[in-house]
């Protein structure tokens, strides 16, 4: 024998030469867990391209592989046309720029989305990969120019009418249809779950922020939620508009009005996500992005906004050009957002504790864990937590609820100040959870959003080995996190502490969540298993 080497496998024949080689008694369940690659179980639950289709494709331009599984279709250019092209029968590719939160309805209704900047963490990548959709990031060759209904790559240029295909596992962008696999689970692949938690001491939650994204996860194997990001509750249907009324709101008496509205929608999806969740944690976090974002910012929009609201306008134009921020993502959003309209605050934690009180009527134990974003000093989590609390009080008062409801109040760490300043924070917090997203882009100055017009180079000229946003730099943002831990377990030996990063999902940075001792890692509903299998084998690795 001259020489040998690991033979290349599929995820679904990893799975069943393991599982195989167990039943014939050749290795055992420890050995059988190691030689199956986490990250290829996705190609288990999403739809891939056929391999054998795929190499004579005509492939125009790669991207970052952003959310996996593989998408035919035809371009759209607006969120809008996205929508109304679907509802006639058209599988839909949404090509954008970057997407934002007024692009949801037409990102829910593609096929998959393909944008042309914007990294791992990018509005487009959280959201496709929080329901399992594809999604190619920062796409940079492609040019487009919506107006005219095109984008351009390689000298060829595209429309409506062309049908292209995108691999949201590797990033590929090809001209024509290719046909896909879909692919089905197999008793061995449930085998290789339960082998998994038996070894894995870390759990894996799932960062979800609707009912049904929820219950797949739990089908999946989460133990909870890690991360319900609230600003995606609100821009469905009559939500927006209610929501767009608080922003434009000019005293607390008006904005107090539009957030009884918004009220009853808040509590609905909290009592689904906690039937869903019946008896695990559930992690919410309060509203997170700058207000900006959920405004209109094109005039044909900004019309209908002023049309709706009987106001001219101008005084929308006006609101919106107040809010807008030379770096909003530094700027009025997180914590900060409470701390100048506590009210906001107030009708979110109402509509947990009115959803949790429902829920214990109906037999269901709700577990809400109520998490405050973007601490940097303790005197914010301080202010914010009292005011929690005083809501929580007056809800159980009015309710007349008598019973125990344990609700937790913690923090995200995701400032490096909060990270260096962890042992205060630690004595006042229930739980932390990092938000490495953030954390990343604040540790290294890089945009999370524009990360994609300099990282092709990092890493071709090996400055960096990989995307940071993808897999944790340990050796960097790896010491605050660890810093994070020391502290705030310092601060409260009690202290619950996990992830909720989109880190939480890949394999090489669960290992390290492994290595520092954190209790849980939380990630998108379909990386669910992906994460049961790396805490594994994270766990068989370092004992
Ligand atoms: C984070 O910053 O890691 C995080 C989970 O929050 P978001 O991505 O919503 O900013
Ligand atoms: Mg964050």
């Amino acid at each position: 024998m001259l020489q040998t080497r690991s033979g290349k496998r599929t995820g679904a024949a990893a799975v069943k030469i393991a599982c195989d080689m167990v039943k014939e008694k050749l290795i055992n369940e420890k050995e059988a867990l190691m030689r199956i690659p986490a990250g290829d179980l996705v190609q288990l639950l999403l739809p891939s391209f056929d391999p054998k289709k795929k190499v004579t494709a005509d492939l125009l331009t790669r991207g970052l592989p952003a959310s996996p599984g593989a998408s035919v279709g035809k371009p759209a250019f607006t969120a809008d046309e996205a929508v109304e092209r679907s509802h006639a029968g058209e599988k839909i590719i949404l090509v954008r720029k970057e997407t934002s939160p007024e692009d949801v309805d037409g990102m829910h209704s593609a096929v998959g989305i393909l944008t042309s900047t914007g990294g791992m963490t990018s509005h487009a990548a959280v959201v496709a990969r929080g329901w399992g959709k594809c999604c190619v990031a920062g796409a940079g060759e492609i040019q487009i120019d919506a107006n005219k209904g095109t984008f351009v790559v390689g000298g060829k240029s595209f429309g409506r009418k062309d049908i292209i295909s995108i691999d949201g596992g590797t990033g590929e962008v090809f001209a024509g249809a290719i046909s896909t696999i879909t692919p089905e689970l197999s008793g061995d692949f449930s085998k290789v779950m339960r082998w998994a938690d038996k070894y894995a001491t870390m759990a894996v939650r799932t960062n979800a922020d609707a009912p049904a994204d929820a219950t797949r996860a739990r089908e999946f194997g989460a133990k909870g939620i890690g991360l319900t990001r609230t600003e995606h509750m609100f821009f469905e249907g009559p939500r927006i508009k209610a929501m767009r009324e608080m922003i434009l709101a000019e005293t607390i008496e008006d904005r107090e009005m539009a957030l009884e509205k918004l009220l009853p929608y808040q509590r609905e999806d909290f009592i689904g996500i906690f039937r869903a969740m019946n008896g695990l944690p559930v992690t919410i976090r309060l509203l997170d992005p700058p207000l900006h974002e959920f405004l209109p910012h094109e005039t044909p929009q900004q019309k209908d906004l002023a049309a709706s609201m009987n106001v001219p306008l101008s005084k929308i134009k006006q609101r919106v050009s107040m809010l807008h921020e030379l770096n909003p993502m530094l700027g009025h959003r997180g914590c900060r957002l409470a701390v100048t309209y506590p009210e906001i605050l107030r009708m979110q934690v109402r509509a947990i504790v009115e959803a949790a009180i429902e829920c214990v009527g109906e037999k269901v134990r709700p577990m809400p864990e109520i998490m405050i974003p973007l601490i940097g000093t303790v005197q914010e989590f301080r202010l914010l937590r009292a005011e929690t609390e005083k809501v929580i009080a007056t809800v159980k008062t009015e309710m007349e609820f008598k019973k125990r409801l344990d609700i937790k109040i913690g923090t995200m760490i995701e400032i490096p100040r909060a990270a260096l300043t962890a042992e205060e924070i630690g004595r006042e917090a229930d739980f932390f959870s990092f938000g490495t997203n953030d954390l990343t882009q604040l540790t290294f100055g890089y945009s999370r959003d524009d990360v994609n017009t300099f990282l092709p180079d990092y890493i071709n000229q090996g400055i960096l080995p990989v995307d940071p946003f993808q897999s944790l730099d340990q050796t960097g943002v790896g010491q605050l996190v660890q810093m994070g831990i020391d502290g705030g377990l310092a601060g409260n030996p009690d202290l619950k502490i996990g992830i909720c990063g989109e880190h939480g999902g890949d394999p090489d940075s669960i290992d390290f969540c492994h290595r520092v001792g954190l209790a849980y890692v939380s990630c998108s509903p379909f990386r669910v298993p992906i994460a049961r299998l790396a805490a594994a084998q994270a766990a068989i690795r370092h004992g």
